[in-house]
């Protein structure tokens, strides 16, 4: 077996090595589902908002044979995308089944769906660590950005707070995201931690969102005036490794070479009818590979728009 993780920040521990024209990891040492093409919330600032919803459910047959071939390699399994996972019908099943091959899985969510019973099954099968994704330092901003009722806050909140006081043995591990704009005030921020951090085992505030792409993709332009916001700049000679070690298998099968890929542009393969070894190792990775690592940025939509080429110098710690 090539990795052998005991929680999921080990697998982001070895990504230094990848950040290099010299090559990918051997196989990837995560592998992220987005389960179901579909999600519960109309956020203003993601890329699932603008593209239709298919309401594909991955295949649970298909599924259980990715991650047998994953379990011999020992990758870390998330669940994340552009997706809500506990849409996913098989969301019960897809669990278990990562954990009965001693895989680690990570989860990422809204938080909206976490009823009684998922949240006793989560507990039940040691899922390793979860991220609730949030969006701004207080309800407002949460409730404006992701277009839903206070309501929607308060349940989220009440669901974050009684997986904390079910889980067993501290799993899984909390942790909420939030990313931050000019429109939030800052000095907030330690008070957001302070109310937080009393159910949580950690917190993250970056930067990172997804303007640009509903901008200049989704054509969007007036999202800027709306929101009173800044258009964000350009860094300029960014390379991206991502494809060195990250990979994305859609509900249908279909492949991709990060997870914020929303397009069809930089399709590599569909595990229906290929192993993940053989896309990893494919003529077609290689290319993306060849383009992104070069700093050729210019070449996919995807690419072209991605969060990770521009800065916020409002905010205090962009991811960059
Ligand atoms: S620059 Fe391209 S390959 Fe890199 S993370 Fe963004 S979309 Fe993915």
């Amino acid at each position: 077996m090539l990795y052998n993780f005991e929680k999921p920040k080990d697998a982001y521990q070895i990504i230094p090595q990848f950040l290099t024209e010299k090559g990918p990891a051997t196989f990837p040492p995560y592998v992220t589902f987005q389960l179901v093409d579909k999600c519960n919330f109309k956020c203003i600032m993601c890329p699932r908002t603008y593209i239709e919803s298919t309401n594909t459910h991955f295949d649970l047959d298909l599924f259980k044979k990715a991650i047998d071939e994953i379990s011999l390699q020992g990758s870390l399994i998330r669940f994340i995308g552009f997706d809500e996972p506990f849409l996913y019908k098989h969301i019960k099943e897809a669990i278990s089944y990562v954990k009965s091959k001693k895989l680690i899985l990570h989860i990422t969510t809204n938080g909206s769906l976490l009823n009684s019973e998922m949240r006793e099954h989560i507990v039940k099968e040691k899922v390793d660590s979860m991220i609730f994704s949030f969006q701004g330092l207080s309800k407002e901003e949460y409730c404006a950005m992701r277009a839903v009722p206070l309501s929607t806050y308060d349940k989220v909140m009440s669901n974050v707070r009684s997986l904390f006081h079910e889980r067993q043995n501290k799993l899984p591990y909390l942790k909420l995201t939030t990313t931050i704009t000019s429109r939030d005030d800052l000095s907030c921020e330690e008070e957001f931690r302070r109310e937080h951090m009393q159910f949580l085992d950690e917190i993250q505030i970056t930067g990172f969102t997804h303007f640009v792409q509903v901008d200049e993709y989704f054509g969007r332009n007036s999202i800027w005036n709306e929101l009173k916001l800044k258009p964000q700049k350009l860094i300029k000679n960014k390379k991206c490794f991502y494809p060195n070690y990250d990979m994305i298998v859609r509900a249908n099968g279909g492949v991709y070479p990060c997870c914020g890929s929303f397009t069809e542009e930089m399709k590599i393969g569909n595990i229906s009818t290929q192993s993940i070894r053989e896309v990893w190792d494919s003529m077609e990775l290689a290319k993306v590979r060849e383009k992104t690592c070069s700093g050729d940025l210019e070449h996919f939509s995807d690419c072209k728009y991605c969060p990770i080429r521009y800065e916020d110098e409002e905010i205090k710690n962009p991811v960059l």
